[in-house]
This record gives structure tokens, C-alpha cells and sequence, in this order.
């Protein structure tokens, strides 16, 4: 008899009834429905937009909202969706993440009542895409620096710039942009018909293939003044939207690298080298062993960061430790699940190195993991050590 690496921490019984029924709805979402054509969509470096309504209709969109038709679920049950997602791949998991915890939590954060009346139902069931354009080709680490500018003609707003590297910008029906004004970093609801609005699709990429990723190019894009985010005044408000979806990677990234994980433990129990399974050599078994410990000791870390959220007791800080440790690990184990498939590993029928492309741009992206460490020893020290 068996174990799965996660029941030897007895991660399960940590969880409600609520919360285990909706991790499985969402796996049972992913096994049957997406997983198959997943390999299909990496390859071809697509996600079709049709999903979206099949996880809308399921409430995976802002699902940790409140009103304006979303779920409404507690932060755990948000993060083990977050990690199901991912353990189909990186990309569906940002798929959701940009859509409800940036897209859709900066109009709901910081929206007019009008603009979550337009936009929040239709994002939530899918019916509409959202985006979330704050980086830039020269400011990502440092989006203060940021180019993007937005000014006053008489009643409305006019954008110029450029972001990059958003995801689902060339999909998107309306895209969230942060740009400086006389008063500061606000941000803009856009919708992306504007005339002067153009996204172009990133080609070339070899992480996150299943995801689409798009430079943003906004050229005198007119606004009436009630396209302004009312509520968000400065870089702490895009930070703040940052800091949700970092939550859900916290979450995401343990999928991928339990996905990659129970793979590796399958292949090794077939495969015979040396004319006996490979799980049966003391090599393999420890690096089983070693990886089932950071997956546990993450999931740990996860639970009890997403109850801290919870009780609305944590910080960006504290989510930095999630993320870092989190995600740095899962790519860890994706990486030498891989060795333990050897050359069958370097394919897309199995899914560790998938996983372990894409995380390096979770390791990247929400705040690279140089700057979670920065956050981290700034916590410790109470010197900021980022410039
Ligand atoms: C697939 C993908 C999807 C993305 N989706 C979005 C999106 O939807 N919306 C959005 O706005 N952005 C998105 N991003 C952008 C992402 O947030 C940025 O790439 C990230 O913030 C890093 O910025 P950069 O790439 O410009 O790297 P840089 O900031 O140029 O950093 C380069 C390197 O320098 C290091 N570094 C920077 N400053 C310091 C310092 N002070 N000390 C030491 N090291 C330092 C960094 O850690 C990194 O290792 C996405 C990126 C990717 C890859």
C-alpha cells in the first residue's frame, strides 16, 4: 500500500468539507476537460479564449469576491483552485489569476459603482476577458518608473504608451492600465475596441506557452473621465492587486510541482533499469523522499498563509515568504522530477518539464524572487535595500 506524497502530512484533514469538495470539482475539471489538450495548446503556444466560459460558469473568475455574481469563497478555497489549475499547467492557473485577482479585484477594489455594474458580472462569468497592464518594456522590477502617461483634454482622459509582457492582453475585452498623471500613478478601465488600443501577441516564447502574452500599445487613447479607477491613488494600489494574485501562485506553484511529483513516482514504478523498477533503487527513493518534504512543508506554509488571510491578518511580507519559498521550490522538483524520466522527460507527454518552463516565469513575474528576498531582508533589517 501506497501514499501520496501530500497524505503523509496529512494535509486533507486540515481542510473543510467545503474546501476539499471544491479542490476536487476544480481537478476533476481539469483531469477530464483540459488536461488532455494541454500538450496540444503548450505547442502551439495558445490557450483559446472558449475556456473561459467553462470556468466562469464554475465561478473560478473572482471566485474570493464578493457580489456582482462572484463566488464568494473563503481564501483557501481560492488558493486550492489556484493550485488544481496549475497542476494542469502554469498557464490556465494565470489565466484565472489575471482575470480575477488583477482584472477583476482592481475594479472591484477600486472601481466606481457603475464600473463594477459593467464590467465585474460579465468578467465573472466569463463572458468578458480582462487584463492587467502595468509593466513596461523598461520598468518591471520598478514599475514607479513608469512611462505610460495619462493626460487631461478638456472632459477626458487621454493615454500614450506601452506596456509589456501582459497576459491575456491580445485576448482581453478590457485591460486595467496604470499610467502617471499630474497626481500621481492612477488607473484606467480601457476597453479594448478603443480606437488607439492595440495588442500584440509575444511570439517566441519557451515558458508559459499556454498562456497568451501581449505588448500593449496605447496611442492617444481617449477616455471620458468616468474610465478612472476612483478609489486607486498611487503605486500602492496596482501593489495591492499584485499582492492578491501573488497569493494564488503561493497556492498554484504546488501544483505544478505535485503534478510533476506523483508523474515521477508512476514513471519510476514501471520503468525498469538495471532489470528492476527504478523507485526500488535507494537514488530515486531519495529523491522522492527529499522533494515530498518541500511539497508538504509548502503546502503547510500555504494553508497557513491563506487562514492568515482569512482573518484579513497578513502582510505583503508574509505572502513574499509564500511566494518565494513556494515557487523557488516547485521548480526544484519539477526539474529533477525530470531527471527521474530521463529522456521520455524532455517530451510533452509527460508534464514535468512543461511545469518547470513555465515556472520560470512565476519565478519572474508578481515580483521576481530577487525582490521577495529585498522585501524579506528589508522585514528583517528595516533597510531597503532595493536601489
Ligand atoms: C509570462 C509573463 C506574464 C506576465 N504577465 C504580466 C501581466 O499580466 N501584467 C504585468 O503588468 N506584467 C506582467 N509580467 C511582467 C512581470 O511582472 C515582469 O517581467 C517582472 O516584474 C520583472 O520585470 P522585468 O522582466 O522587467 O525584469 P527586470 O526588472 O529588468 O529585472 C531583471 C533582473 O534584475 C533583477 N533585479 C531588479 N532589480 C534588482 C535589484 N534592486 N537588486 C537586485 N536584482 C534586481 C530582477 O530580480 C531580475 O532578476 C509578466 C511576465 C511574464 C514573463
Amino acid at each position: 500500500m501506497t501514499m501520496k506524497p501530500l497524505d503523509l502530512f496529512g494535509i486533507d484533514a486540515l481542510l473543510s468539507d467545503e474546501e476539499r469538495d471544491i479542490q476536487a470539482t476544480v481537478r476533476r475539471l481539469v483531469d477530464e476537460r483540459l488536461r488532455p489538450q494541454l500538450p496540444e495548446w503548450f505547442e502551439s503556444g495558445t490557450l483559446p479564449k472558449e475556456i473561459a466560459r467553462e470556468l466562469g460558469g464554475l465561478g473560478l473568475f473572482g471566485m474570493h469576491l464578493q457580489g456582482y455574481g462572484c463566488a464568494g469563497t473563503n481564501a483557501v478555497s481560492y488558493g486550492l483552485a489556484c493550485l488544481e489549475l496549475e497542476a494542469g499547467d502554469s498557464g490556465l492557473r494565470s489565466f484565472v489569476s489575471v482575470q480575477g485577482s488583477l482584472s477583476m479585484f482592481s475594479i472591484h477594489r477600486y472601481g466606481s459603482e457603475e464600473q463594477k455594474q459593467e464590467w465585474l458580472p460579465r468578467l465573472a462569468s466569463g463572458e468578458a476577458l480582462g487584463c492587467f497592464g502595468l509593466t513596461e518594456p523598461d520598468f518591471g522590477s520598478n514599475p514607479a518608473g513608469m512611462r505610460t502617461r495619462a493626460r487631461r483634454d478638456g472632459a477626458d482622459w487621454i493615454l500614450d504608451g506601452t506596456k509589456m509582457w501582459i497576459t491575456n492582453g491580445s485576448l482581453a475585452d478590457v485591460a486595467t492600465v496604470w499610467a502617471q498623471t499630474d497626481d500621481g500613478v492612477r488607473g484606467f478601465v480601457v476597453p479594448t475596441n478603443t480606437p488607439g488600443f492595440t495588442a500584440n501577441t509575444v511570439h517566441g516564447k519557451l515558458s508559459m506557452r499556454a498562456s497568451v502574452t501581449s505588448e500593449l500599445v496605447l496611442d492617444g487613447v481617449r477616455l471620458p473621465v468616468s474610465a478612472m479607477l476612483p478609489e486607486a491613488r498611487g503605486l500602492g494600489a496596482p501593489l495591492s492587486c499584485l499582492n492578491e494574485a501573488r497569493f494564488g501562485i503561493v497556492f498554484g506553484a504546488l501544483g505544478a510541482a505535485r503534478d510533476s511529483l506523483e508523474t515521477a513516482i508512476a514513471y519510476a514504478g514501471t520503468r525498469e533499469v538495471f532489470d528492476r523498477p527504478l523507485a526500488g533503487y535507494q537514488l530515486t527513493q531519495e529523491k522522492l523522499a527529499d522533494m515530498t518534504l518541500e511539497l508538504g512543508k509548502g503546502m503547510l506554509l500555504a494553508i497557513q498563509l491563506g487562514r492568515m488571510k482569512d482573518r484579513g491578518e497578513i502582510s505583503p511580507d508574509q505572502i513574499s515568504v509564500g511566494k518565494l519559498n513556494n515557487v523557488r521550490e516547485a521548480i526544484a522538483i519539477a526539474r529533477e522530477c525530470r531527471t527521474i524520466l530521463g529522456a521520455n522527460g524532455i517530451t510533452l507527454e509527460y508534464s514535468p518539464l512543461r511545469h518547470a518552463n513555465n515556472l520560470e516565469s512565476v519565478l519572474t513575474y508578481e515580483g521576481t524572487s530577487e525582490m521577495h528576498l529585498l522585501s524579506i531582508g528589508r522585514a528583517l533589517t528595516g533597510h531597503a535595500a532595493f536601489r
